[in-house]
């Protein structure tokens, strides 16, 4: 297969058989809801940040007004692209209306000091970086990208996940390490309002995997370490520590040749057609090129 460009998502999709399914173009036309809610999350985060949390303007009144601004922007994306939400997106639109709103007050609430005490410097930020010569580019977009208050580079990924992240996966995920490589030596699509320039850092960054779902208060009575490392009880409706929704993951600078060296793997094995298939008990549920994907069963 000729690749002319490298994405994140090919690297690190739970199942390579979807990827190549992706870039033959067989995807059901229907957004589901794991997908409508993330891209209504990536919105309503920017619209945030934009409007927000960095210029010392005043909390929104109400969240629900800007989750349905970021609805109505997705519907037209998708509409643009030939796609439409699944009927159960419809149905169950308030519930994700008005989930998306309390994550959005929870996200405000926590991390409001942290982001009026940093640089904005973009959302949705495109990113491309060419990690060896005779190689495609890697090309993505990063969610959120900041100078912390110390200086620091910083990208953050928000994820909508069940599962959260152990760090023994944090550590190896190579989309992370990849925007890591892109802080290094690649180059970053920046706009002032006005005009847009791509613009190289050449800087050590740390990158955050903002785990969106751990937002939400506890459930239930639990018992696990608070953010001072002190097992303590929460209660149902206590705040979750916070290292369990932003979960930071720093890098060695020696580790840079070997992203690339991962990366160069990736590539070959795809410009040779080698895609596995890699089921998954919850992806291939979710799963949007599930209708297209061969099975065993005599269920069709
Ligand atoms: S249905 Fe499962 S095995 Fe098939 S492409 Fe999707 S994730 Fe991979």
């Amino acid at each position: 297969m000729k690749i002319k460009e490298i994405h994140s998502s090919d690297l690190t999709a739970s199942c390579m058989k979807f990827v190549q399914l992706r870039l033959q173009g067989k995807l059901r036309p229907a957004a589901t809801t794991a997908l409508f809610r993330g891209l209504v999350v990536g919105e309503a985060l920017r619209y945030l940040h934009e409007r927000v949390l960095h210029n010392g303007s005043e909390e929104p009144a109400l969240y629900t007004l800007l989750v349905n601004e970021a609805v109505a922007t997705v519907r037209k994306t998708l509409t643009d692209e030939g796609r439409t939400p699944t009927d159960a997106v419809e149905t169950n639109m308030n519930e994700i209306v008005s989930d998306i709103g309390m994550f959005m007050e929870n996200y405000y609430r926590r991390f409001k000091e942290r982001f009026a005490a940093s640089q904005f410097l973009g959302c949705e930020v495109p990113v491309r970086w060419k990690f060896a010569p005779r190689m495609p580019e890697f090309a993505s977009h990063i969610d959120l990208l900041i100078r912390d208050r110390n200086g620091m580079l910083v990208f953050i990924d928000w994820k909508l996940r069940e599962q959260a992240p152990t760090h023994a996966y944090l550590s190896r995920n190579l989309q992370f390490a990849s925007y890591y490589g892109c802080c290094l030596e690649g180059k970053f699509l920046l706009s002032d309002g006005l005009s847009s320039e791509w613009k190289r850092f050449g800087e050590e960054s740390i990158g955050v995997w903002l785990h969106v779902n751990h937002l939400a208060p506890f459930g239930r009575k639990t018992k696990c370490e608070d953010d001072r490392g002190m097992e303590r009880e929460f209660v149902k409706g206590d705040d979750r520590p916070t290292r369990m929704s932003w979960r930071e993951v720093e890098y060695h600078s020696n580790s840079i040749e070997m992203i690339r060296g991962q990366l160069m793997e990736r590539v070959r094995l795809l410009k040779r057609d080698i895609f596995p298939s890699n089921p998954d008990p919850v992806g291939c549920t979710l799963c949007e090129a599930e209708s297209f994907c061969p099975r065993f069963d005599t269920v069709l």
